[in-house]
């Protein structure tokens, strides 16, 4: 089994993407348009490939690394290359449908395709720390898992191409509210003298008792049904309402906790009130626009 690999893009992410296949042992090919930036990596004993073409026929696999899809498509379309027989692994960050369209792209040229999302800094690479998600068909995932193991957490999704990118963006809207969360509670405590240090401990626990509800939660989503077990929707409101006020009184931004409640209010005006907070989830699938 061939386990040789090339990597083509060695920005940031892309020169650790090379290390850390390097680091395990694998026999690993390098391309970049600046070549200097191969420099260490061949020091480190990769291969410099003459040419994008000579990358991609150099190894069973080959790993993709740009700024986005438009240097990909820029890159791969300007070769002749045929790519047929080589999997290609597109870990450049992009939107689900740019995911499946480059799919179809490659599959037209006869490469096998997975994309990819890396949920991680170029530090972590090579560490089960760095998270990298991936999708398309099961079986090209299957076939080169353990090289791409090397790069850290590796998990397929599923078949659909676009999978990476859509889990990407929601763990992204999952951190970002919870430190938006996080930053509205400090900035409130910081108005009695309470430091960020001290109500992080506090919020940590929140966060973290919170993260179990989603289970059940998620339960009632999937069957559509929201019977108020353990607090109704307009009980929740109240307490939107306590934290906008207490956001205007102390002083602080008052942004994020008006938009929590303005989002609840839409629900219970469309009857919603006797319902438990999943039931939020028709304000989500609704599109809006700030
Ligand atoms: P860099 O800006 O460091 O590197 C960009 C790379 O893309 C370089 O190799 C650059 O080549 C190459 N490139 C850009 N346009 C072209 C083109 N038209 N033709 C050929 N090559 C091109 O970015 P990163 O390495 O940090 O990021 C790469 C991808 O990884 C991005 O999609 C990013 O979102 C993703 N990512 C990065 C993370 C990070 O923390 N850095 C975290 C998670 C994902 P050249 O050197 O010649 O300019």
């Amino acid at each position: 089994h061939d386990t040789s690999v090339t990597v083509i893009g060695l920005g940031l992410m892309g020169q650790a993407l090379a290390g850390a296949f390097l680091k395990a042992g694998h026999s690993t090919t390098v391309w970049n348009r600046t070549t200097a930036k191969a420099d260490r990596l061949v020091a480190e004993g990769a291969r410099l490939a003459p040419s994008v073409g000579d990358a991609l026929t150099a190894s069973p696999l080959t790993v993709i690394c740009l700024t986005d899809y438009q240097a990909v498509h820029e890159l791969l379309g300007a070769t002749d290359v045929a790519l047929d027989g080589t999997t290609l692994v597109n870990l450049t960050s992009g939107s689900s449908a740019q995911a499946r369209e480059a799919a179809r792209w490659a599959e037209q040229r006869g490469a096998r395709y997975l994309d990819g999302a890396i949920m991680a800094v170029p530090p972590a690479i090579g560490t089960a720390e760095a998270v990298i998600l991936h999708s398309g068909p099961q079986a090209d995932f299957a076939a080169h898992e353990s090289t791409l193991g090397a790069l850290g957490t590796v998990t397929h999704l599923g078949a659909d191409h676009g999978l990476a990118s859509l889990y990407d963006v929601a763990g992204l809207a999952m951190m970002w509210s919870i430190l938006n969360a996080w930053l509205q509670g400090t900035a409130m405590l910081a108005t009695a003298g309470v430091d960020a240090a001290t109500y992080a401990q506090f919020a940590r626990q929140i966060a973290v008792g919170v993260a179990e509800w989603l289970p059940g939660y998620a339960e009632q989503i999937d069957k559509g049904s929201f019977p108020a077990e353990v607090s109704a929707l307009e009980t929740d409101a109240r307490a939107m309402a306590h934290l906008v006020e207490e956001s205007e009184a102390v002083g602080v931004n008052a942004e994020l906790p008006k938009l929590i409640r303005a989002m609840a209010d839409r629900a219970i005006a469309a009857g919603h009130g006797g319902e438990q907070y999943p039931v939020l989830i028709e304000e989500f699938r609704t599109p809006r626009n700030g």
